[in-house]
């Protein structure tokens, strides 16, 4: 018996601090609180009306909002102390009030309220790498903690911050079960990608999520593309053809699909929620027709365990 077609949506949710270490962006005041909620409502419509559940992997102090994080400001301050650079712009706009675009309090209550999943993201997105160490690894994780007690929400999925993936143990000790493995790293990696771009006969749907050391880990998956720079050369029809193969494909052979972005991609790149919005339509008509299932990532696992037995790690 063929496994039903599985399709997951991931979104790394973090407003600027995804880009905290680049001033420019922080400066620029294009990602700010009026475009975020013009791009977080677009989202939770189209995902609404195609009967979509998401993965929505939030940076803690983004969710949690400005009164919450300064309650643990001195939190803050060792992180930055550990890891300047990553803290220059933070520091200076948290103390300061400047909060536009840092803090998605409302998207957070929204996405939470229609039922899909909340991850984490990191408390800062400061990188959990190996190259980060393990003791500002346990404040973001102790940051996390109190932000999340706030929230009254434990995540046990991670989206790693940059898709770069470390400390797995001490991320597991503290009770995380399911992430999303890292994209192919450096040049190579980057060019097959963009490559796969204009690949309207893609049907790689083969990878599944999979057990390893106690983990559920859900492939790479595929970055919706972001028609900025070279990406930009890619007509949305392009991207739109190419994801319906991917879809086709996966319903064929009982496949699974993984998309992920960031929201704040759809402000940077405004070409990109036309190409959204006519995949998701697509993925709400296999929904219904029973051809495909939605599913968040810590339910993947559960889908996919039948393929797993058969050996796929
Ligand atoms: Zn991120």
């Amino acid at each position: 018996m063929v496994t039903r077609a599985g399709f997951t949506l991931s979104l790394d949710c973090e407003g600027l601090w995804g880009m905290a270490d680049q001033p420019k962006v922080v400066n620029a005041g294009l990602i700010c609180d009026a475009s975020l909620a013009q791009a977080y409502g677009l989202i939770s419509r189209l995902l609404d009306v195609n009967e979509i559940k998401a993965t929505c992997a939030f940076v803690s102090a983004f969710a949690a909002g400005p009164e919450a994080l300064l309650a643990h400001i001195p939190l803050l301050r060792e992180l930055a102390f550990q890891s300047p650079a990553w803290f220059a712009q933070v520091l200076p706009a948290i103390e300061g009030g400047r909060t536009d675009g840092w803090f998605g309090v409302t998207f957070y209550a929204a996405l939470r309220a229609a039922g899909h999943e909340m991850a984490w993201h990191g408390a800062t997105h400061l990188s959990l790498a190996d190259h980060t160490s393990a003791d500002a690894v346990a404040l973001e994780l102790q940051l996390a903690a109190r932000l999340f007690e706030a929230l009254g929400h434990s995540p046990q999925t991670i989206v790693f911050p940059r898709n770069l993936v470390g400390h797995l143990d001490q991320l597991q000790r503290a009770g995380f079960q399911t992430y999303r493995a890292g994209p192919p790293a450096g040049f190579t990696g980057r060019l097959s990608g963009l490559i796969n771009e204009w690949n309207v006969l893609d049907g790689r749907v083969q990878a599944k999520p999979y057990m390893q050391h106690g983990w559920h880990i859900s492939p790479a998956g595929f970055f919706l593309n972001w028609p900025s720079g070279a990406r930009s050369l890619v007509p949305i029809a392009v991207t739109v053809s190419r994801w319906k193969s991917l879809l086709r494909a996966a319903v064929e052979q009982g496949g699974y699909v993984h998309m992920w972005f960031h929201p704040h991609n759809l402000i940077t790149a405004p070409a990109m929620q036309g190409a959204f919005e006519q995949i998701m339509k697509e993925v709400g008509h296999l929904v219904r027709s029973g051809d495909m299932v939605s599913l968040t990532m810590s339910e993947a696992n559960a889908h996919f365990a039948h393929s797993n037995e058969r050996g796929v790690n």
